[in-house]
């Protein structure tokens, strides 16, 4: 077998590592060891795993890789603060994830969910390139790792769900991978919290509900970007499949169980849905999906959109953004104007595409 076709070790579940192990007539103990390496020291050989007997080192490589992912573009924004990797899959297909650093000590890593989508938003590159496949636990898990490498001592604190595909498409893959970054690190995990943790969705109605069911705190954002279905339906296909009230519906369910506030995101494109009209529809929409009466637990994530090479839209300029905002001001919507970030490398929200123009400067 090829070292392709080998499993990687962030495949594995600590159960499924435990019973290998265990076949091999190793001590329990060597689970946690070996998380260890791979979850805190992010290790890019077996044999670095110097408290490991060497007989076990050698069945480990043997039996598998360590990662599946190999970097083969790395670009800087000219600010600085925002990086994006291309990584390559040992089938040839290729994911975008990106680290957006701010002043605030925050450190976000935007990592890809499936090769491609199948949702086909008409303003969204991935969208645009349609869909490949779903990405192993594995796969997604080792983006996180690469960004932490990177950082070392200055550790990430935030992962969001959306760079390229639709997480609530690729569900279980997703929520192994959530499960293993979450891993507390006396365990020998990753050791980051749920609640810095955001899963984006296009509205896939069911995975909403599937997901309100699951015990994790993990924030969950949806992307509306239209607020009646006849816009909705022309720039977010699957809108046609989930309509509006049955969106509105189960994220209010959702909140209802959960008690977990939701961000609507809302790519502001000019003429399209920046107007005064869409504005108060979205002020009905966030009402009627408010469950509570004392609090707003639904946030407008307002992202000026960014631009895309299959897509003639453009953000509003300042005037437009302002007067849209006025509307959510005034009706007490909570809101955020979104700043845009690594435009100039094309990392910014719906431009992960994994080109096949590469630029390197590191
Ligand atoms: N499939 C998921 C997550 C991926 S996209 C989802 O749809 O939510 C993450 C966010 O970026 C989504 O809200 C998406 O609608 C938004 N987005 C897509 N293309 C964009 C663009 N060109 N400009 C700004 N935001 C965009």
């Amino acid at each position: 077998m090829t070292s392709a076709g080998l499993l990687s070790l962030y495949d594995l579940t600590q159960a499924q590592l435990a019973e290998q192990l265990a076949q091999w007539g190793e001590p329990a103990f060597r689970v946690k060891q070996i998380w260890r390496w791979l979850y805190q020291r992010f290790i890019a050989d077996v044999d670095e795993m110097t408290d490991l007997p060497r007989e076990l080192r050698a069945r480990l490589k043997e039996h598998f890789v360590i990662g599946r992912l190999q970097p083969v573009a790395v670009q800087r924004s000219r600010d600085r603060w925002t990086r994006k990797w291309l990584f390559r899959l040992p089938d040839g297909s290729e994911v975008e994830a990106v680290l957006m650093e701010y002043d605030g000590n925050r450190r976000t890593a935007c990592i890809s969910s499936q090769v491609g989508c199948a949702m086909a938003c008409s303003f969204c590159a991935t969208g645009q390139m349609g869909f490949m496949r779903n990405l192993r636990a594995g796969e997604i898990v080792e983006q996180v790792i690469w960004i932490a490498r990177t950082l070392g001592q200055s550790r990430l604190t935030n992962i969001v769900y959306m760079g390229m595909g639709e997480p609530f498409a690729n569900y279980q893959s997703v929520m192994e991978s959530i499960k293993r970054l979450t891993t507390p690190a006396s365990e020998g995990g990753f050791g980051i919290g749920a609640r810095k943790i955001t899963l984006s969705t296009v509205g896939l109605v069911p995975g909403i509900r599937r997901f309100a069911e699951e015990p994790l705190q993990i924030n969950l954002a949806v992307s509306l970007h239209a607020a009646t279905d006849e816009l909705r339906s022309q720039i977010v296909p699957i809108n046609t499949r989930y309509p509006l009230h049955e969106l509105t519906k189960a994220t209010r369910d959702y909140i209802r169980k959960t008690n977990r506030r939701v961000s609507y995101e809302w790519a502001l494109i000019e003429r399209v849905n920046d107007t005064l009209e869409q504005a108060r529809a979205l002020v009905e929409l966030v009402r009627q999906t408010n469950p509570r009466d004392d609090a707003n637990l639904v946030h407008v994530n307002l992202i000026p959109l960014n631009p895309t090479q299959g897509y003639a839209g453009h953000a509003p300029n300042l005037k437009r953004r302002y007067a849209f905002c006025s509307v959510l001001e005034r009706a007490g919507i909570p809101f955020t104007l979104r700043v845009r970030r690594g435009i100039d490398i094309a990392a910014g929200c719906g431009q992960l595409k994994a080109e096949t123009t590469r630029c390197t400067d590191e």
